[in-house]
């Protein structure tokens, strides 16, 4: 039984004072929470204010992208070691804005999981096809490229640590959401692909979240796919009430 996983990925949004004010507002509304992993992912600056506003809670730390490197004359990047001593225990890897605004590739990924693994941090990959490849049949193709080549070189000890989502880049943050039927397809491929890379217990385990405008009115359907193990939410992540309704949505029954 695969546990349920909701990040909050809040991208460029929130100063340490915003910070502050959601996760003060979280922390009370996911006390009595259980059965499902809670992460939020704000922006380098405010983590350790993050962290340390979360220490009792039961809601993790996540940043949003890191360097593979550990130090060095590296201007303007940040390490997993650097990272991890802000409190961050995950980092979200190849999200599709880095892939299109930063020059991200499934080689400089690949360097950014095996860091983070190496500092036990636990990587959140992204991967997911624009609307051009979807359009064209080549969904399936574009996610084996982008595990093969992302996930390559990693044992299965290293990939059980790890975490997937799957966001269709045509439904992250406009409002189009893949059908439960669409996402499960996609989730099932992936994991088909862990099998044969990794082993059947690999596949079995690796946690699968899916991201693109998941809402609180979504959550659920999504959520009672087989292969859909939680939520990578970009908008819907900034408030508190539809963070906190997506989460509860996210409970086993
Ligand atoms: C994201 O940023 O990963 C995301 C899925 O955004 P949104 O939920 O806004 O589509």
């Amino acid at each position: 039984m695969r546990k349920p996983i909701i990040a909050g990925n809040w991208k460029l949004f929130k100063n340490a004072l915003e910070a502050i004010e959601l996760v003060t507002i979280l922390k009370r509304e996911f006390c009595d929470v259980e059965g499902v992993d809670i992460v939020v992912c704000p922006v380098f600056v405010v983590l350790r204010d993050v962290y340390e506003c979360l220490m009792e809670s039961n809601i993790g730390v996540g940043a949003q992208d890191l360097y593979w490197e550990d130090s060095g004359a590296f201007t303007g990047e940040v390490s997993a070691p650097l990272i991890k001593d802000a409190g961050a225990q995950y980092v979200i890897i190849g999200h599709s804005e880095r892939r299109q605004f930063f020059g991200e590739t499934n080689q400089t990924v690949n360097k950014k999981i095996k860091a983070a693994l190496k500092h036990n941090l636990t990587p959140i990959i992204c991967v997911g096809e624009v609307l051009a490849e979807r359009e064209a049949g080549q969904t399936m193709d574009v996610l084996k490229k982008q595990c093969e080549e992302s996930l390559a070189g990693l044992t299965n000890e290293e990939m059980v640590k790890c975490v997937i989502a799957y966001e269709p880049v045509w439904a992250i943050g406009t409002g189009k959401t893949a059908t439960p039927a669409q996402a499960e397809e996609a989730h099932k491929y992936i994991r088909g692909l862990l099998v044969k890379q990794f082993s059947e217990d690999v596949g079995q385990s690796v946690r699968i979240q899916y991201g693109g405008s998941v809402k609180p009115d979504n959550i659920k359907e999504l959520m009672a796919q087989p292969d859909v193990d939680g939520a990578l939410v970009g908008g819907a992540s900034l408030k508190s009430d539809s963070f906190s309704a997506i989460v509860k949505g996210a409970i086993p029954a």
